[in-house]
């Protein structure tokens, strides 16, 4: 065949049409046809990882989704199960939607009753992780209704964009972890006094989301970008977990326990009332007490607490779960050669130092932050190749540090 002859096997065009032709064995290609070829590659990949996404979720029974939780949070077993089940729910709603009949599975979106540093956001990010889905991570505090300065509630869905690559299709069965729910709470209780910016707005603004809607997000979030082109998203198949730590909320709860003759008190004898815990008697009506508007209520149905983390759940949290602290501290000196050992007296001792602080897991963080920076600073370019912390060690470390001042703010 003479040169000028040549053309895409595919699309006939000739040499001098096309600006590469490369050749194969037998036949021509053209760019064009591979650009072609391309597109349809990469969205059967994404057809594929999208059927794989299902496939895999489908897989993860409740038990397993718990045991999964396990490895890497302590305890908080009642609220492990709650969230297995919802999870597994909310993705085998995703499964089922054409299947012609007229039950409809309802999104199981959940929220999360907790002090602070009780491993809300952890529950969240584990469940993510398990999934291999994209999680967003946003504070309900920053939001506003659209028009005011803050952050539109749209801009929730920009993280999760972001999370995603950009995949639309992997951020429409993402994960949104809204943390801080319980400072939108209209403020008092009379709800015809109040409409305030921060509260009861946002919440307005907040339901369509929870509740499944076509959203156009601005990819590059924020009013600082007019000119970006809106990318649709679709919320419906979004798992929405909310947590706060509604502080003050167990007065209601306890009110509601003491006064009511009937209903949920006449089934809990007073003498069993767990008067440490009072989360764990948590109903939807003390969230609505509390300044939650009923629709958001009733578009996060799963509602769940977490226990406040007792010394014995604090220790096991430095070196139990699959990244426990300790654990990421012994891989960093290892980095450096170096073998680093932490005896039982100096894990008590600070463990007893965080609940002084009331700072719950975070301040076992900050602690072994300021016992161990001395020896992280140090060791990499010394002679030493181990480092074993006793309680002395803790001790002093401690008294040197600044972190003595947590315990004045806390
Ligand atoms: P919250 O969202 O409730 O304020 P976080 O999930 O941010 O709390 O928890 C703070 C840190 O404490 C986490 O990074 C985690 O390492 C640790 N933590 C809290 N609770 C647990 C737990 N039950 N098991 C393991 N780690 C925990």
């Amino acid at each position: 065949m003479a040169k000028e002859e040549l053309e895409c096997s595919f699309c006939g065009r000739k040499k001098p049409e096309t600006n590469l032709l490369i050749a194969g064995l037998d036949a021509h290609i053209c760019d064009r046809c591979i650009e072609q070829a391309h597109g349809i590659v990469a969205e059967e990949a994404m057809d594929s990882d999208n059927s794989d996404l299902t496939e895999e979720l489908m897989l993860k029974k409740p038990r397993v989704i718990k045991a999964f939780l396990d490895e890497y949070i302590i305890g908080q077993d009642y609220s492990k199960k709650i969230l297995s089940v919802a999870v597994y729910n909310h993705y085998k709603r995703l499964l089922q939607k054409d299947t012609g009949d007229d039950v409809e599975i309802e999104k199981s979106n959940i929220i999360i009753v907790g002090e602070t540093g009780t491993g809300k956001t952890l529950m969240a990010k584990t469940i993510a992780r398990m999934l291999n889905v994209p999680l967003a991570i946003v504070d309900a505090t920053v939001l506003t209704e659209a028009g005011y300065v803050g952050e539109d509630v749209e801009s929730i869905l920009t993280r999760l964009l972001q999370a995603a690559d950009y995949n639309v299709e992997k951020a429409q069965h993402g994960i949104v972890f809204i943390d801080e729910i319980d400072k939108i709470a209209r403020k008092g209780d009379n709800p015809s006094i109040t409409r305030d910016v921060s509260g009861e707005g946002v919440q307005q603004a907040l339901l369509k989301l929870l509740e499944g809607t076509v959203v156009n997000v601005p990819p590059k979030g924020g009013r600082k970008h007019p000119d970006q082109k809106f990318i649709e998203v679709n919320t419906e198949n979004i798992l929405f977990i909310a947590g706060g730590a509604f502080s003050g909320i167990d007065r209601k709860i306890s009110k509601r326990l003491n006064l009511q003759a009937v209903g949920f008190s006449a089934s809990i004898k007073e003498d069993v009332v767990d008067r440490d815990n009072l989360l764990k008697y948590i109903i939807p009506k003390d969230l609505k007490d509390f300044g939650l508007i009923p629709e958001i209520i009733g578009r996060l149905p799963v509602l769940t607490y977490m226990n406040p983390l007792d010394e014995k759940t604090l220790r096991a949290i430095l070196t139990e779960p699959k990244n426990a602290i300790i654990k990421q501290y012994q891989k960093l000196f290892e980095m450096d050669d170096i073998k680093f050992t932490i005896n039982e007296k100096a894990l008590a001792f600070i463990v007893k130092r965080a609940v002084e602080y009331k700072l719950g897991a975070r301040g076992l963080r900050s602690l072994c932050e300021a016992v161990l920076t001395d020896a992280m600073f140090e060791m990499p370019d010394g002679d030493q190749t181990t480092l074993v912390v006793t309680r002395d060690y803790v001790e002093d470390k401690l008294n040197k540090s600044t972190i003595k001042k947590l315990k004045a703010v806390s």
